[in-house]
């Protein structure tokens, strides 16, 4: 079994980003601009958009937080991002979500302009990469396909099971797995929560992508050996003994399904790092389709 390490080749790609970065700098150009919108204090929401504006400072980008009380109505929300929209130093930017219950989620993310949506979110975005054509890849998909890409994983012809059709992961990677190409070229299933005996498909899958967010859902008896497995899940599992009053867990028994696995990601430090990293690359690409004049 080897490990799938996400950290290690996040660290690798924001390295190679951070040297583009330099050389924008050399040339005195303009460097990328990330903003990140935050509305309300949930605690997942905070971390997460903290790790990603520390690691646009790390590379040398721009980054720029917007916090916004809990209270803050929707009205106000599409008015920041309206501001974001026409501001010409912004080269991207996210609505951190869970946006909170009395704001539509849909309304908000229809309002981004897609030109600047690095989290691929738009349906611009999500139909262009449908239909193979340049958009951008939502962060998450995006590197679960480049860590397959780095380790030169062979998907062309697999069965790949994607467990999960959320509209962030599970939906857009089984698009993106089975598009035509070197990564890629794969026979999907996906299936979610109605699927019947999801355990008959993933005992016949070469490769599965579990994106449902139950801790010990995917077990050793469920895969077949060599089986190629990604594990997006992220959950906070309560415990006292730790600091923090929790620890993070995924979707995998790790331990009894990696012993048949080829290849795992860990969580952490599986496809969480690739995430930022991507998002990261992708901020890089709207920064110069901006400057190309897109
Ligand atoms: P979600 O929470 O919106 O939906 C869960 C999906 O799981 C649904 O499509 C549902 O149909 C499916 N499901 C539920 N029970 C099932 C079952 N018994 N069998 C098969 N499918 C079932 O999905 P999400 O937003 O993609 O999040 C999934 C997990 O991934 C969460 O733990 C989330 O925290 C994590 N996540 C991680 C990252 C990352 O960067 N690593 C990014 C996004 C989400």
């Amino acid at each position: 079994m080897e490990i799938l390490d996400g950290k290690k080749i996040s660290n690798q790609i924001k390295e190679e980003i951070a040297v583009e970065v330099r050389q924008m700098k050399e040339r005195g150009e303009k460097v990328p601009h990330l903003a990140a919108v935050l509305v309300g204090n949930d605690g997942a929401s905070l971390t997460y958009v903290g790790s990603k504006v520390r690691s646009c400072e790390k590379i040398g980008f721009q980054s720029t937080l917007i916090h916004l009380p809990e209270e803050t109505t929707e009205e106000a929300l599409l008015k920041q991002v309206e501001n974001l929209n026409q501001n010409p130093d912004i080269d991207g930017y996210i609505v951190q979500l869970p946006l909170p219950k009395h704001i539509d989620e849909q309304k908000v993310l229809m309002a981004v302009d897609p030109n600047k949506d690095v989290d691929g979110f738009h349906p611009a975005n999500f139909g262009k990469m449908a239909l193979d054509m340049e958009s951008f890849i939502p962060a998450t998909p995006f590197g679960i396909m480049e860590l397959l890409r780095r380790y030169d994983i062979d998907t062309q012809g697999k069965h790949a099971v994607v467990i999960g059709r959320s509209h962030i992961v599970g939906r857009p990677i089984s698009i993106l797995l089975s598009q035509k190409g070197k990564t890629a070229n794969a026979t999907v299933t996906l299936t979610h929560s109605r699927t019947h005996d999801l355990k008959t498909l993933t005992l016949q899958a070469d490769i599965i992508v579990s994106a449902l967010g139950v801790p010990n859902f995917l077990k050793a008896d469920m895969v077949k050996e060599d089986v190629v497995v990604i594990d997006v899940g992220i959950t906070r599992v309560p415990d006292d003994t730790r600091e923090r009053g929790y620890y993070i867990t995924g979707d995998v028994d790790f331990e009894n399904v990696g012993k048949k696995a080829s290849y795992i990601t860990p969580v952490p430090g599986g496809v969480g790092p690739m995430t930022i990293a991507m998002l990261l690359k992708n901020t890089l690409l709207a920064r110069e389709r901006h400057k190309a004049g897109n």
